[in-house]
């Protein structure tokens, strides 16, 4: 596996490869770092569709607020490079945040609309943030494919349309979900969670369990009769603070009228959850396709 730290060593590599390997595609999965089995799982999507598969580890201070957890985001650079290994990762791009803002960036890449609402509204300036560091990771590896999780599912539909308005020549591979066996969404920042924390965080999946079974079941039943489910359920844990319960149109994540019956809609439905435990924030979601 090849470790690049600069933007002239991942360019070089990823041509290297490119010309050892003729007609070969290289598949990219851009993470923060601190891998598990979700970010795994990406890249062994990654590494089946391609013949070259490039990781990158960048915790991104411009999508991080001034009030969150840049400085306490978990690290663990050794560990990391050994799962990238298992999962026939080619390439780890690890630049520093020199590497990736040398100067004063001038320029932000913001997508409208599809960021106003959800994670957009909770955390301002966020998705500028992913935006922009995607765009250049993009630029540096040109991949053909990029592999993100629908863990993040606003970012998924943020980046799809990026790609989409600046005619970018990658295609996004949206990848479900990993989670716990008790139900818990892999995420990094779960190792902040105390045991208390973590029994509580489970109301996140089970509530949304409890949202496709009422759908599947009472077709009649409305966006704001369902939201409310959600938030009652998820208030009767003590120490659930609740940030957004959202009930959206995929991928545009316009919010449903409070009087639409889920079950009779003809779109896509996400229904998101952002909610505290501590100081810990955590997201999940549950997207319903819509089937003819
Ligand atoms: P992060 O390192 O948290 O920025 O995540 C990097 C990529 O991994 C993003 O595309 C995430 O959506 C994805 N990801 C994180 N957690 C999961 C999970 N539990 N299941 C699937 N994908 C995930």
């Amino acid at each position: 596996m090849i470790v690049a730290r600069t933007v002239e060593e991942i360019r070089a590599a990823v041509q290297q490869l490119r010309t050892n390997r003729p007609n070969s595609t290289v598949g990219f999965v851009p993470t923060m770092g601190y891998l598990h089995e979700g970010h795994a799982s990406l890249m062994r999507k990654s590494a089946e569709q391609n013949e070259i598969s490039v990781l990158s580890i960048f915790v991104n201070p411009i999508q991080f607020g001034p009030n969150e957890d840049l400085e306490r985001y978990p690290r663990n650079e050794s560990g990391d490079l050994q799962l990238a290994g298992q999962c026939g990762i080619d390439i780890v791009f690890l630049p520093s945040v020199e590497v990736m803002y040398p100067q004063a960036t001038k320029t932000k890449i913001r997508v409208a609309e599809v960021t106003e609402g959800l994670c957009g509204a909770s955390r301002p300036g966020h998705f500028d943030g992913v935006t922009t560091v995607v765009a250049k990771l993009f630029n540096m590896v040109k991949p053909d494919r990029a592999y993100f999780g629908l863990k993040d599912a606003q970012q998924v539909a943020v980046i799809q349309q990026m790609v989409n308005d600046l005619n970018m020549d990658v295609q996004i591979i949206p990848c479900p979900i990993v989670r716990e066996t008790d139900g818990l969404a892999l995420s990094s920042r779960n190792v902040y969670l105390s045991d208390e924390e973590r029994r509580q965080a489970l109301v996140l999946s089970e509530s949304l369990q409890m949202a496709h079974s009422l759908i599947r079941e009472q077709s009649t039943i409305t966006a704001a009769e369902l939201n409310d489910v959600i938030v009652k359920h998820i208030q009767a844990m003590p120490i659930a603070d609740i940030d957004y319960v959202e009930i959206v149109q995929y991928p545009s994540m316009e919010r449903f009228a409070a009087s639409v019956k889920l079950g009779e809609q003809k779109s896509d439905i996400l229904i998101a959850l952002a909610v505290r435990f501590g100081n810990t924030r955590l997201i999940d979601n549950l997207y319903l396709p819509y089937q003819l």
